[in-house]
């Protein structure tokens, strides 16, 4: 019997070969994807779409491509930016969507568990209908599933205040390539050797698929102040989150942007060529009154507060999907790309990557904002846009705009990735990123683990 005809007698209805739905799951949201489909030239059809109701569809779905020796490209919603879905016609994509909803909710614990399909804003609704919330609000939150939050260890607006990904997931239950499932237990610490949820965390589908996600919930903020205070300098509102997180304060939301994307978003608030911050303080009153006083002492030496509508505008538009297929289908290339660094040496980094980009002769703009602040140092978004002469060069200056970012982030001592992940797009700097035995030692976890390379090949690992 061949692999569908197994398939088809284990999952019946979930086994499907529908044209249009094998065309649907061809790849993910990468710009470079959308590029291709425009110019004729998407990712083969996949063999089939698994769409599994059940962690024992799961098992069964790895079990027979093992057998058969196929490989399995495990799909959420397909929100990812970086080309970790991108299918060959041999593969069978195993999608979660079925895979949907509540499994438990406690509220002494502040714990729920969501099947792994559950798409964000279904669970977060959930938890807010119990006056609870997971803290988590990428700006896809409508377009994520929460095993793929957790498979691209992604990060929300609100990390500053809430943390990332990582620290919110509380328990996982993932099926192993072979077909086991592994269980970690809900316990809020443990120390009984490396964490396993870590091999699961920004995995990207390559070492098991995740079945269920438990967040570590917060009650509902009682309370919520906005603040917004504008600098001459990018360097100077970035001294200033500096400071604000070196003294403890944790604004949920801490985004700060140069004077380019200040200009485009923020001139009603904020006079030309300054660089406006934006923040959030949520929590008990007290709390948030305190912080918002500490944090308005540290900002006043350089910046000057500005009406906090600009906070509001912000929340309006949070989750506006910026509708990249539109502007390269008029031949634009445009894309966003998140990096980190130290606080010492972030400043460098934007320098390099802006300096960079401007030596590519179809770059139109590129600007950025920093939006996940940290003790010891910050993110940066840049986003850039280019108008190649014709559309047979649209890939070469994609590909030539990420490859000097990646290059120049690196050379002044940042790191190639804050929180989209890896994928196709970043996959040849890992070298770099990670060093010879970093990569190494990741090719020997996923051998361990997926020893025939069954699950998601070319993600990731060069
Ligand atoms: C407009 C827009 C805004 C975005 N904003 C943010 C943001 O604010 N923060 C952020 O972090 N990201 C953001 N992203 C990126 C994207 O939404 C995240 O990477 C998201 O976590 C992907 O989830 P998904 O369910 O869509 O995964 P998919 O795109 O379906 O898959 C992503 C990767 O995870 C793997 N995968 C998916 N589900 C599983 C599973 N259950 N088990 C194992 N592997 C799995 C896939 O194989 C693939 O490699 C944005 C994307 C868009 C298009």
């Amino acid at each position: 019997m061949s692999l569908l005809d197994d398939l088809r007698d284990a999952l019946d209805d979930r086994l499907c070969l529908d044209p249009d739905v094998l065309d649907a799951h061809r790849h993910d949201a990468w710009a470079l994807s959308q590029i291709r489909d425009q110019r004729g030239d998407p990712p083969p059809r996949p063999l089939a779409v698994v769409a599994a109701a059940s962690t024992a569809d799961v098992q069964t779905t790895l079990r027979l491509c093992r057998r058969a020796g196929a490989s399995v490209v495990p799909f959420g919603a397909g929100s990812g930016v970086v080309g970790g879905v991108s299918t060959a016609a041999d593969q069978v994509v195993l999608s979660t969507a079925k895979m949907s909803g509540l499994v438990s909710l406690s509220t002494e614990d502040l714990t729920a568990t969501f099947l792994a399909g559950t798409r964000g804003d279904v669970a977060e609704a959930i938890c807010q209908e119990a006056g609870l919330t997971i803290g988590h609000w990428p700006q896809s939150i409508a377009l994520s599933s929460v095993g793929g939050w957790v498979a691209t260890r992604a990060s929300g607006q609100l990390s500053t205040g809430y943390g990332n990904i990582e620290d919110i997931v509380l328990d996982l239950e993932v099926v192993l390539p072979d077909g086991q499932v592994l269980t970690t237990k809900r316990i809020p610490r443990a120390a009984a050797g490396p964490d396993l949820r870590h091999l699961f965390l920004g995995s990207e589908g390559t070492t098991g698929v995740i079945t269920t996600v438990t967040f570590s919930l917060r009650p509902l903020p009682a309370a919520s102040r906005g603040a917004a205070i504008h600098f001459a300098t990018l360097t100077d509102g970035l001294d200033a989150i500096r400071r604000i997180l070196r003294e403890g304060w944790r604004p949920t939301v801490v985004r700060l942007y140069d004077a380019a994307e200040t200009r485009r978003q923020f001139d009603a608030w904020c006079p030309d060529g300054r660089c406006i911050l934006l923040m959030l303080h949520e929590g008990p009153a007290g709390l948030v009154e305190a912080q918002e006083a500490g944090c308005a002492v540290l900002c006043q030496t350089t910046g000057t507060a500005t009406d906090v509508a600009a906070v509001d505008s912000w929340l309006a538009v949070r989750n506006h999907v910026p509708t990249l297929g539109q502007l390269s289908a008029i031949g634009l290339v445009v894309d966003t790309i998140e990096v980190s660094a130290a606080w010492s040496r972030i400043g460098a980094v934007y320098d390099a990557v802006t300096a960079s980009l401007s030596e590519v002769p179809e770059l139109v703009a590129v600007s950025a904002h920093a939006s996940h602040a940290y003790r010891s140092g910050v993110n940066l978004y840049f986003t850039f846009v280019a108008q190649p002469a014709a559309r047979a060069e649209m890939e070469r200056v994609y590909t030539e705009c990420w490859r000097r970012t990646m290059e120049s982030t690196a050379a002044a001592g940042g790191g190639i990735s804050h929180h989209h992940g890896i994928g196709r797009v970043r996959r040849d700097f890992m070298p770099q990123e990670l060093g010879a035995v970093g990569v190494d030692v990741l090719r020997r976890l996923k051998t361990a683990l997926d020893p025939d390379g069954i699950l998601n090949p070319g993600v990731m690992i060069p």
